[in-house]
């Protein structure tokens, strides 16, 4: 029986585990991650042999250590305007200095002289005010997919010692003890813990729904978001990512009332396949080292859908359109701005032509055939729209590929300390539906750590 088992190694369950060591240095303390340690996380993805996802299992993208977030861009957005409702739950003031205090952190590991963004006292905000458009407030530190690495590589060498990290421990179900919790691994391994976090991410998602199920947690759907990532020449945004890095920008259609919102921007950056249960979707990324970088600017372009009745299966209406993409076009569909508006499919000579080099090799093709007609419309009107604030967003080269989707866990019923119904068991970061950030996620580890280790 040890202290705590802590079920997950994204930046969650790594925050816990830091936190708890930190200010309780003889707790006895387990990690169970379905993946492998950081140094043999590897996709094999080469772009040469191998161009698209073989559906490895574990996903290295996905998971070991770092969870979803260790080869992401390392974007630590210190905001409560997005990247979570981390906020409704332990108040503004303190999810905002748990998100510094997690920034510190990172800082002392290996991100010390990466830049610190912020949308404060810029002008920008006019400029999108003034064309219909919202710029949300935050600070962000870009780490960059390298050095957030590094910050890695350099808090497990620091934890592997207090903390006993058990890697390929997928682990299938939770019990409830009479002082305590049991997880039992898909191997049939046992390990028992007096409190138990999960902190099981996106890719547990579906996992989580049975662990809820067997412990009676009651649950919320959530929303889905789907749309597209946009990519153009770095040039057209650089006045933006070079003064904000990332900018979240939303708009409201004038056709449907509906919110559009751009998310994840990687300057000089490149799109990335996404594998999430099998499903071939699209991100982004970018490095902080000048040698990696591209020419292109890549962000994503998305609308929030929520169903509740009698039709509740928000996640589900975005797999099916993400299969739709996947059965025309093997997986992502790439097409111009240009063919879209005309009506046209993109073709491998069209794209070739483009005065814009790609940076992921997807199918050209018609994302009108993929996507439902009221979520295009509202891409297209938020496009021309950010060409008012940054010109050439509309040109006809710029390249859209889909289909992006954000699926969001649902939300689980937890108290202000992130404890479930069950006295003793915390569902923290993504999968607990309320976070889907790095910083987010992270700042709910310490967040749980600080209530166990009696420090609130
Ligand atoms: C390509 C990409 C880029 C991203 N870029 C950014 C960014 O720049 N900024 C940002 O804020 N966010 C970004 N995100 C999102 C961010 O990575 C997540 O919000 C964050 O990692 C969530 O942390 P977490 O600890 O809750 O879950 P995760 O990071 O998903 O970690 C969960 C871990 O639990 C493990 N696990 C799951 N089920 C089990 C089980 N049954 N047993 C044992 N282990 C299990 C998984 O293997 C995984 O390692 C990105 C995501 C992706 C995929």
């Amino acid at each position: 029986m040890t202290d705590v088992i802590i079920i997950g190694a994204g930046p969650g369950g790594i925050f816990s585990a830091y936190e708890l060591v930190k200010l309780n240095p003889g707790m006895k303390i387990t990690v169970l991650e379905a993946g492998n340690p950081l140094d043999k996380r590897k996709c094999p993805i080469d772009g040469e042999k191998i161009k698209s996802c073989v559906g490895c299992k574990p996903c290295s993208i996905m998971n070991g250590f770092g969870g979803a977030g260790a080869f992401s861009d390392g974007k630590y957005n210190i905001t409560n305007q997005f990247g979570g409702t981390l906020y409704e739950y332990i108040g503004k003031n303190r999810a905002i200095d748990l998100m510094k205090y997690v920034d510190e952190i990172n800082l002392k590991h290996g991100g010390e002289g990466t830049k610190l963004y912020s949308t404060a006292n810029s002008d920008i905000k006019k400029l999108c005010l003034q064309n219909g458009l919202h710029l949300l407030d935050a600070s962000v530190r870009h780490l960059g997919t390298d050095i957030n690495y590094v910050v890695l590589e350099n808090i497990y060498n620091e934890l592997k010692d207090q903390v006993e990290f058990k890697f390929n421990m997928p682990v299938s179900k939770v019990e409830k003890l009479e002082n305590g919790y049991r997880a039992i691994t898909e191997k049939g391994e046992v390990f028992e813990g007096e409190k138990c976090i999960i902190s099981a991410g996106r890719s547990g998602s579906k996992w989580m729904e049975t662990v809820c199920k067997d412990l009676a947690i009651p649950t919320k759907s959530n929303r889905v978001d789907i749309g597209v990532r946009v990519e153009l020449p770095a040039e057209v945004f650089s006045h933006l990512t070079d003064e904000l890095y990332e900018s979240k920008i939303i708009y409201r259609t004038e056709k449907y009332g509906d919110l559009v919102r751009t998310f994840c921007m990687n300057p000089k950056g490149a799109v990335v396949n996404e594998n999430t249960n099998g499903i071939v979707t699209v991100n982004g990324h970018s490095y902080e080292d000048p040698a990696k970088q591209t020419e292109n600017t890549n962000f994503a372009l998305l609308v929030a859908k929520h169903f509740s009745a009698p039709f509740k299966d928000s996640n589900g209406y975005g797999e099916s359109i993400a299969r739709l993409s996947n059965m025309l076009g093997g997986g992502v569909i790439v097409q111009r701005f240009g063919d879209l508006i005309a009506g046209k499919r993109s073709t491998e000579s069209r794209i070739q032509e483009a005065f814009i080099t790609p940076t992921l090799a997807a199918t050209p093709g018609d994302l009108s055939l993929v996507m439902p007609k009221r979520i295009l419309d509202g891409i297209i009107e938020m496009i021309y729209k950010l060409d008012k604030i940054a010109p050439g967003t509309a040109n006809v080269d710029t390249l859209l590929y889909g289909v992006e989707v954000k699926f969001y866990n649902m939300e689980v019923e937890i108290d202000e300390n992130l404890e479930t119904p069950h006295k003793g068991l915390f569902i923290i970061g993504d999968c607990s539906g309320i976070t889907h950030s790095l910083s987010h996620a992270s700042a709910s580890g310490v967040h749980v750590a600080r209530y166990i280790a009696g420090e609130k």
